[in-house]
């Protein structure tokens, strides 16, 4: 209980006295044992693991839709303090981190995309409700609900958006397909990390290895890298970061783009002795639970060893990691043992994870996900 006070916003099945069947999302009020009034208010899934999720930690509140409109208010307003200048994609809504358990909504310029993390949150949240919310409030053109699962079809819930939604990350154009992109269309998490890198790339060699749409790539040449080359396994991602590089007026012919297996791709590299001054690997999560965390530190230990290996003397290495189970301590100790093994010695120059628009309670760390530690390597 007092880690509810505190602001931690589950409490696990198996912590729960009593477990009533109920259907996923159903509105639900959370006792300790003797208490006459509740703890905490929120919504329940018998069926999950996180049965109960905080939304109201007074336990005063009655959660309606004055409730549900103050608290996507007061996620706008963070983001209108804290959003850097010329950036119109950012996240709108990031669940726990905005007392809004489960809910996330990126926006892309006039297109906002929602996504709700779970039946349970699928039972609470009124998803046509908060897209009417969003249009009047925000002006959005159009408003779209992404399905958990990859097989069901995506909704338009108001409004006749584009597939492809056009928005602004610190100055530099970008296109999100709403419809068909990975997660809700872009990761927008790497902003400020891209933003870095744009600093570091003058006239440099860069290689972005798990490009996606050419994120990091199109801040390089933004930044004045020579010569660019973003590799990753999805075609449509590398033939959109080509667009994307065109679409910024970056100089033609300075950019490589590479459908390929990054493992393959190192693996080649190495043997022809290919160098970059500028690495960046950004993989995704290889620890979907805790379980296999310890797989996964292998993984990422022989994935960034392999990139520093590729690193040109004196040159940069950014290595990533967006799993919430391996903390950043451990993701320091993979970076050292990463660096050790391909027989480099490194120099941290920056430890960084997610941007403003991307909160976590303060109590529950799990919610920290992504890590970005920037080397280098004599
Ligand atoms: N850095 C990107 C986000 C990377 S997301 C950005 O700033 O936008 C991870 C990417 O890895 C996805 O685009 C996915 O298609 C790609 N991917 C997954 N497995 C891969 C593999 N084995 N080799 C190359 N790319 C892979």
């Amino acid at each position: 209980m007092r880690r509810i006070r505190d602001g931690h916003p589950w409490v696990y099945r198996d912590a729960l006295r009593d477990a009533p069947q109920a259907h996923p999302g159903t509105l639900a009020a959370l006792y300790s044992p003797g208490s006459r009034r509740p703890v905490a208010n929120g919504f329940y899934d018998p069926k999950s693991a996180l049965a109960f999720r905080v939304c109201d930690p007074s336990g005063a509140r009655e959660l309606n839709n004055a409730w549900a409109s103050e608290r996507l208010e007061a996620a706008s307003l963070l983001r209108m303090r804290t959003i850097p200048p010329g950036t119109t994609g950012y996240r709108l809504v990031n669940g726990e981190g905005d007392g809004l358990p489960g809910l996330v909504i990126d926006r892309y310029g006039d297109t906002a995309v929602i996504k709700l993390d779970g039946p349970g949150p699928e039972g609470f949240w009124g998803a046509h409700g908060i897209a009417e919310f969003l249009t009047d409030r925000l002006r959005l053109a159009g408003v779209v609900r992404r399905p958990r699962d990859r097989e069901q079809k995506p909704d338009v819930l108001t409004g006749d958006p584009p597939q492809e939604s056009e928005f602004l990350e610190h100055g530099l154009r970008f296109t999100a397909d709403v419809i068909q992109g990975q997660k809700t269309g872009f990761f927008l998490d790497q902003r400020e990390n891209r933003r870095l890198m744009r600093d570091c790339c003058g006239d440099q060699t860069v290689l972005n290895l798990f490009s996606y749409t050419g994120g990091f790539s199109i801040a390089a040449g933004a930044g004045g890298a020579r010569e660019v080359t973003s590799v990753d396994s999805a075609a449509p991602a590398i033939a959109v970061a080509d667009r994307h590089w065109r679409l910024n007026g970056l100089p033609e012919g300075q950019h490589t783009g590479v459908v390929a297996d990054a493992f393959a791709f190192l693996a080649e590299a190495q043997d022809a002795q290919r160098r970059w001054e500028v690495v960046i690997v950004d993989p995704p999560s290889f620890a979907p639970s805790s379980k296999s965390v310890p797989r996964a530190q292998k993984a990422y230990t022989r994935l960034i060893a392999a990139s520093a290996s590729v690193v040109a003397p004196d040159g940069l290495l950014a290595a990533c990691s967006c799993s919430s189970h391996i903390d950043e301590g451990r993701f320091l100790e993979i970076c050292g043992a990463a660096t050790t093994e391909a027989r480099r010695r490194a120099r941290i120059l920056t430890v960084a994870g997610q941007p403003a628009d991307h909160p976590w309670p303060i109590a529950c760390p799990e919610l920290r996900y992504l890590k970005f530690v920037l080397m280098q390597l004599d």
